[in-house]
Parts: C-alpha cells; structure tokens; sequence
C-alpha cells in the first residue's frame, strides 16, 4: 500500500487524559482512535493488526475442534434470569437498552448488550444437544463484548467495547472436558507463542469458582500489568496474588522463596463452568441408558485487542511501536528518500512492485518529506523491516534494510531481501 494513500496521519501528542502506553502510541502511529474513554476504534493499520491475532487464534482453536459461529449482542433478560445474572448487583458491567416504546407488544421492555455468552449460547445448544452423540462439541466466536469497567485507565487493554474469542466445551461429564481443557491450554500457549509473547506468558493458577479448585489463567509479565502473580521461571509455574496462599503452595509443592512477584497482564483464561448454566437453562443430554444429564461446560477466552495493546507495551520503546513479524501490519516498510528524484521513486516503484508479487506486505512511504520525518514516522508505526531506496542505495547496487527491533542494518537485493522474508 502506497502511504500516500492511507488516510491516517502520524501525530506528535497522544489525546489529553491518555495514560497507557499502548493506546498513546497506538494512537499517534494512527492504529486506533479513541472514541471516548475506554472506547477504541480500529484504523485501516490496527484492524490489519487486529485480524492477524484473529487469524492465528482462529487456526488453533479450529485445530483442536473449535465451530466458529457468532452468537448476537442484543440479549434476552429471561434467559439470564434463570442463571441469576441479570441483576445489575451480580453483574456489575451491564450496559442494559430497552426497545421502543412504540412496540405493540413488547413497549419499552429491557434488553441487554452481551457482556458475555454463556446465557445465549448454553440456550440456543438446546436444539441441537440431545443425547450423548451429540458431545463433545466445541463452539467458538469473535463477539464484541460490553462491559461498563469501573476503571478504563489501560488503553486497549481494558476497554468498554472489544472482541473476544469467547469458546465454549460441552462434554457428557468431568473427565471428557478435561481432556478438552488441556488440548486447549496447549492451543493457548501456541497462540501466545506464535504472537511473540511466549516467554513472558505463564499458565497461572488462579480461583476456580464453584466447580474447579483452581481456573487457568495466562499471564503476561509487564509492569503496565493489572495483576499481581508468583512465578518461578524454572518451574515454569506462577499463581494469580488472589491463591498466593499457605494452603496452596503447599498443594503445589512450591515455597515463598524460589517464587518472584510480577505484575502481569492476564491475556487469556480458561475454567471449568461445570453444570453452573446447563443446569438452570435445561441444557440436558440422554446417556447411554437413556437417563437426562446435565451436560458439562467450560469456557475459553482471549482478547485479541488486549494482546495487542501487550505487545505494544512490552516491545514498545522511545521511538515508537516495535511489532513482531506474525502479527506486524506489514513486513516491510518501503521508504523512499528522496521523492524528488525520478530515478528513486521508479526504484522504488520497481522494488514494490517485485515485493508484492512475491507475496510480500508492503507499505511503500512515496511522500514526498524529509528523510528524518519518514524515517521517525517508520518508527512510530513499528513495521519490522525498513528498506531504504535512495541515490545512495542505487549507486551501491543494493538496498540499505535496517530492522526495527535490533536496529541491525545490512545490505541486499532484491532477490535476498524476498529469501529472507520468506523465513518468517
Ligand atoms: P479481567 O480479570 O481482566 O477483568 P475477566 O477475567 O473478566 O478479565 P473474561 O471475562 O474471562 O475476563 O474475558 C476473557 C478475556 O477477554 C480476558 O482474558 C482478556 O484477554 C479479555 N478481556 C476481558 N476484559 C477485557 C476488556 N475490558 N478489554 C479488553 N479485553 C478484555
Ligand atoms: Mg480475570
């Protein structure tokens, strides 16, 4: 994509009242916009963001068995009376409409704006959930959830409007949606992985609920994180503040010594739900001899605009966003210096021209500007690899690449620069 063409501008000030790092630089590279607090919309450069996450979240949940549908955000308050949670005292972040008051039949009569799905999705699996044939079966979607946050300080991290990948399990009993439980935490810790936060993110032992001892949780460690762990590097182990108990470590086999406290960023959790929902809703299943049980679930999620505000606040550094290669918006940043010479720009015109046809991403910064305002603006965006075109470059016969991270700069042509990117 020519940058001449994008209708974002880079800007030197985050909006008034921004505190978090991510969504400062998020918005001033132009990935987002910020709509009011804890409110974020998604520009051209941060839904191609965005959509990668989705993307590598969505072939590991299908590899182990996930059915991606998408459930609605205007929801029933009957069915969520019958689990008890339409209360605004047991659920604190509804965001509750009503319809019009005009209605014949229904005038004026309350809905919610889905703050989660089990309600919904438990109800609707009636229809299709009879007998033990039926499970185990997996549901997944990418849904925007409402949530009215006490605090919105985080940036994309915590927002009042944002996607989740919210999966369901529906197993006949314990054992079947421990199996699903496991092959899921292994799915999680490859996305975290393949999004480059596999090192800092931990499987952490965290409360349980009503039918489990312990939940799962996945805990970034960062400093701009919410949440206070214990981990042990080499056990690979950490426990959420809140089970940081006596009782516990002992259960685990761990001491107060060989644990360090961190903050962290929980960027996904998983836990058992057990009959909590079947039950109430009537999700009910005939076993082999014919005897209605209640089916047993468990629930999965990610935030994906939550890992991306992660990776900007961990890799993040003065100059601007630095974003790894799975998920980066492009894979190279094509700047041409200068745009007055004619010879320059048909380089560069021939050079991403050859790059896209070998597949490659690129944004080719065709302004005409300074070569510091590009090269602070290329910054800014975080694109992993920038190459150079200049008379300089076209003199030497090769491009000047220079990576965004390590700041390694070397020389190539065209055809190794196309070997390299293929690597990723
Ligand atoms: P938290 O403890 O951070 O409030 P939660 O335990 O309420 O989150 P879930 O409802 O289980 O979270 O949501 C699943 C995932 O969705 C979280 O692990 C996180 O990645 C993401 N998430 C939750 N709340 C938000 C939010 N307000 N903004 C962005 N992402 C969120
Ligand atoms: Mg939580």
């Amino acid at each position: 994509m020519r940058q001449s063409h994008l209708f974002t501008k880079t800007r030197k000030e985050a909006p008034q009242g921004e505190v978090a790092k991510n969504a400062q630089l998020l918005v001033r590279a132009g990935f987002v916009h910020k709509e009011m607090a804890g409110v974020y919309a998604y520009l051209p450069l941060g839904l191609r963001v965005l959509n990668k996450i989705i993307g590598i979240i969505r072939e590991e949940i299908e590899a182990i068995g996930g059915q991606e549908l998408l459930l609605t955000t205007l929801q029933d308050p009957e069915i969520w009376k019958k689990t008890g949670r339409w209360s605004d005292e047991v659920t604190d972040v509804w965001f509750k409409t009503h319809l019009h008051s005009g209605d014949l039949y229904h005038q004026g009569s309350e809905l919610g704006l889905a703050n989660t799905h089990e309600e919904a999705l438990t109800n609707l699996m009636r229809e299709y959930i009879l007998s033990y044939k039926d499970l185990p079966t997996y549901v997944y979607q990418f849904q925007t959830k409402f949530r009215n946050e006490l605090r919105a300080k985080s940036g994309i991290m915590r927002s009042r409007e944002f996607i989740m990948k919210d999966l369901y399990s529906f197993s006949a009993n314990e054992a079947s949606f421990k199996e699903f439980y496991e092959k899921c935490a292994s799915a999680y810790m490859s996305i975290f992985a393949r999004i480059g936060l596999g090192s800092h993110t931990y499987r952490t032992f965290a409360s349980g609920g009503s039918f489990a001892k312990f939940s799962d949780e996945f805990q970034t460690l960062c400093d701009a994180g919410e949440d206070t762990i214990y981990f042990s590097k080499e056990k690979k182990i950490a426990l959420n503040k809140e089970v940081y108990t006596d009782e516990v470590l002992k259960d685990l086999g761990l001491t107060k010594e060989e644990l360090t406290e961190a903050k962290a960023i929980e960027v996904g959790n998983i836990f058992s739900l057990g009959t909590r929902y079947s039950e109430p809703l009537g999700l009910l299943y005939k076993d082999e001899a014919g005897a209605e049980r209640p089916v047993f679930m468990g629930s999965y999620g990610i935030g994906p605009g939550r890992l991306m505000g992660t990776v900007v606040e961990l890799y993040g550094d003065q100059k601007g966003i630095v974003w790894p290669k799975s998920i980066a918006p492009f894979q190279v940043h094509l700047v041409e210096i200068s745009s007055e010479s004619e010879e320059v720009s048909k380089e560069a015109a021939e050079l991403y021209r050859t790059l896209t046809e070998a597949g490659v991403e690129v944004l080719w910064d065709d302004r005409n500007l300074r070569a510091g305002e590009k090269f602070a603006d290329s910054d800014l965006i975080g694109i992993p690899l920038r190459v150079i075109v200049s008379e300089k470059t076209i003199a030497a016969g090769v491009f000047e690449c220079i990576e965004r991270g390590s700041g390694k700069v070397s020389s190539m042509t065209a055809s190794e620069l196309i070997e390299s990117l293929s690597h990723v």
